[in-house]
């Protein structure tokens, strides 16, 4: 029996967990009991891949296990873009090889498409706005990124609109940003509300375990799960809990759980919302990695996002959130120094597993244990594609872009500690000093 070297401890301070209305979580696991089908991690991949494998199997019983309650974790804490466009941002023009670009975009609107299926199906009350999302930028560099990614955009066959500064308030209010590259395709929601839906949606041969923590594990033909209140036994078990792979012997020293912090301000007054102007909804991702994210909410509430730490053990660490709040509030009073009087209500962090090539693995880690892992950031739509796939390949279905996933090289080796925090702390301090006015 091995330890499960790291378990999950997100912060209690996720403004979209404590916004989205008030949910019973299903009860803990207790005792033991065994099953055909376990997926392990409930956040956008496990809950797709629970999803499409109960449609498979409608007679086999499905169970979903997750250390927290759905949408605690980072798929209820993100900044809710379910983005259809590739992003490749180790490439020149950020679109890099045509083909894989093409491959990229395929599933990332399978994800979407999936997704607004079923919050059109099931009712789900998540703020989705298919309103599309600004790329914006304020320095050189910034704006020569913009430029590139125009020229991969016509590469790709993909639409956009150039907004001018002079035009960028009647958008977005803040006439902060030089340009901004408008795309069409990316949808908004509210993380938390939509991943709560999904749960509450799951079809009936489907039993989900919530804050269920799974700290022991022995494979074998079979695998034993354990947790403080008794066991669970797999026949197969789907592993969808991102860079919390590595503490279940997989993926070692190739994922890199890396946090970045958000705050949402309070709702705005009518009056506020009057000298903000601009568009009622909208989303903003930063020309720069290391740049800012903000989003004006349908509830009116403005969210800023950046900022990033390397928590090896995937865990939060309240003096991130204490240093981070800071940096929010100045990236927000140089952004909308209209709304003055305007504080943050809610300010939280969350892990973004990342690999150093961009890669995330897809399909089996061991005889009968299978993962959909390290999703670079882009969780929300590549998580519910990669759940869905996975669960299509276990039961013999594959098309052109499970044998892409399949064929994909994996993430690539980390150096070893204590090179690799020294690493990773440099460049992200380097990134955070290099984006300037972007973050
Ligand atoms: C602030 C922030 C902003 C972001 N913005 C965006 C965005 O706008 N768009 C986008 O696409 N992505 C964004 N992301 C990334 C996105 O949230 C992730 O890529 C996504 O959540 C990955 O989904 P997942 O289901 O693969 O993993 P997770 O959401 O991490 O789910 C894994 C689950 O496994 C569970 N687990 C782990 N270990 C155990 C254990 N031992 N026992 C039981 N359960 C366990 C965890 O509790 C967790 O709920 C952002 C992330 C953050 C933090």
């Amino acid at each position: 029996m091995a330890k499960v070297t790291h378990v999950p401890a997100d912060d209690a301070t996720c403004g979209w967990y404590h916004l989205a209305a008030p949910r019973t979580p299903r009860p803990a696991h207790v005792g033991t009991r065994s099953a055909r089908w376990v997926v392990l991690g409930a956040g956008f991949t496990g809950l797709a891949a629970a999803r499409q494998l109960a449609t498979h199997f409608p007679d086999e019983e499905i169970v979903l296990i997750d250390a927290q309650a759905v949408g605690y974790g980072s798929s209820g804490r993100n900044a809710g873009f379910a983005i259809d466009l590739p992003h490749d941002i180790g490439a020149d023009d950020y679109i890099g090889d045509i083909a894989t670009a093409k491959m990229s975009l395929a599933l990332n609107l399978k994800g979407q498409s999936i997704l607004k299926d079923l919050v059109k199906q099931h009712q789900i009350d998540c703020q989705l706005r298919e309103c599309g999302k600004y790329q914006a930028a304020i320095e050189g560099r910034g704006i020569a990124v913009l430029e590139a990614y125009r020229r991969g955009l016509d590469k790709l066959g993909q639409s956009y609109e150039v907004i001018s500064q002079q035009d960028l308030p009647q958008h977005i209010g803040t006439a902060f940003y030089r340009q901004a590259l408008f795309t069409p395709g990316t949808a908004l929601i509210q993380p938390a509300a939509l991943v709560r839906g999904l749960a509450d949606s799951l079809p009936k041969n489907v039993t989900l375990y919530e804050n269920t923590v799974i700290t022991e594990v022995e494979y074998g033909t079979k695998t034993r799960l354990v947790h403080a209140g008794g066991a669970i036994v797999a026949d197969k078990l789907v592993l969808t809990n991102n860079a919390f792979a590595m503490s279940f012997g997989f993926l070692k020293g190739r994922m890199l759980p890396i946090f970045t912090y958000g705050s949402l301000t309070r709702p705005l007054t009518e009056d506020e919302q009057a000298r903000l102007g601009g568009k009622p909804y909208w989303g903003v991702i930063p020309a720069d990695p290391f740049g800012t994210t903000l989003r004006r909410t349908v509830d009116n509430r403005i969210l800023v996002r950046n900022s990033f730490s390397f928590n090896t053990d995937g865990r939060s660490d309240p003096k991130y959130l204490r240093r981070f709040i800071k940096r929010h509030h100045a990236s927000f009073r140089e952004r909308f120094p209209m709304l003055p009087q305007v504080n943050f209500e809610y300010t939280w962090g969350g892990s973004l597993s990342l690999s150093r090539n961009h890669m995330a693995h897809f399909g089996q880690l061991a005889p009968n244990v299978y993962g959909a892992l390290c999703c670079n950031g882009l969780g929300v739509t590549r998580g519910t594609v990669t759940g869905t796939l996975l669960a299509d390949w276990l039961a013999g279905e594959s098309d052109h872009l499970t044998d892409f996933l399949l064929a994909a090289p994996g993430p690539s080796r980390n150096p070893p500690q204590p090179l690799l925090s020294a690493g990773v702390n440099m460049n992200l301090a380097w990134g955070q000093y290099r984006a300037g006015k972007e973050s």
